[in-house]
């Protein structure tokens, strides 16, 4: 069962088909938008309330752009797990470090984005799909989802 709530799913449910998932054309669909940028050191991801910027969601994405670009997927995938999941408890802003953790939120509700990312970027039908059309082997579904080879073990079920 995906974390993403139906009524999510439907508003994406084109890109949710199409490998790799397009993580700007979703944060666009719900009414955010995401940024790469300079960050605080030891920060990897921002979710916060900014009505300057003007985004329908009142909500942008921040990301840290010296990072490589799956693991700037990933953080704003789990940002945007945080936007749909979470903003009612997170006030105007959440800040992730380079583990994917926020001072404010815990370790059960990190998981929550996380799993949320892991359905976003690699949802099982599309996984399963790339399968049967022959992509088999970790690295080659890492680079056709453009998810780390890590994420897409832990994907698989495999051990690390
Ligand atoms: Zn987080």
């Amino acid at each position: 069962m995906s974390s993403i709530p139906s009524d999510v799913q439907g508003r994406i449910a084109d890109l949710l088909n199409t490998a790799p998932v397009d993580v700007a054309q979703v944060a666009t669909r719900l009414g955010l938008t995401i940024y790469g940028q300079p960050l605080a050191e030891r920060v990897s991801g921002v979710l916060v309330k900014d009505p300057s910027y003007g985004t329908p969601s009142g909500f942008v994405i921040l990301v840290d752009h010296g990072e490589s670009y799956v693991r700037q997927r990933f953080t704003a995938a789990h940002e945007i797990g945080h936007y749909v999941l979470h903003r009612d408890r997170i006030g105007d802003r959440v800040e992730d470090n380079y583990l994917l953790r926020s001072a404010g939120l815990s370790s059960a509700i990190e998981a929550q984005a996380n799993r949320f990312a892991a359905d976003l970027l690699m949802p099982f039908p599309l996984v399963n799909q790339l399968i049967s059309d022959g992509i088999t082997t970790v690295s080659d579904l890492a680079r056709a989802l453009q998810v780390s080879e890590i994420a897409m073990g832990i994907r698989l079920g495999h051990p690390t």
